[in-house]
């Protein structure tokens, strides 16, 4: 049983991912990035992008 967390595997969290294998556990890690930091590097972005035009202006 392998355990990793986000962290460790270069994510924003401390999310706990465990596995039997580490293929299985980078696969998992792939999956939870789509999933969970996907949305905050778009909200990320979204927030430069204001700031851009707000500069602007
Ligand atoms: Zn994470």
């Amino acid at each position: 049983m392998k355990t990793m967390n986000c962290n460790q595997l270069g994510g924003a969290c401390g999310k706990e991912i465990y596995s039997n294998t580490v293929e299985e556990v980078s696969a998992l890690r792939k999956q939870h990035g789509i999933e969970m930091h996907q949305n905050q590097l778009k909200s990320e972005l979204l927030q430069l992008s204001r700031y851009k035009t707000e500069c602007r202006s």
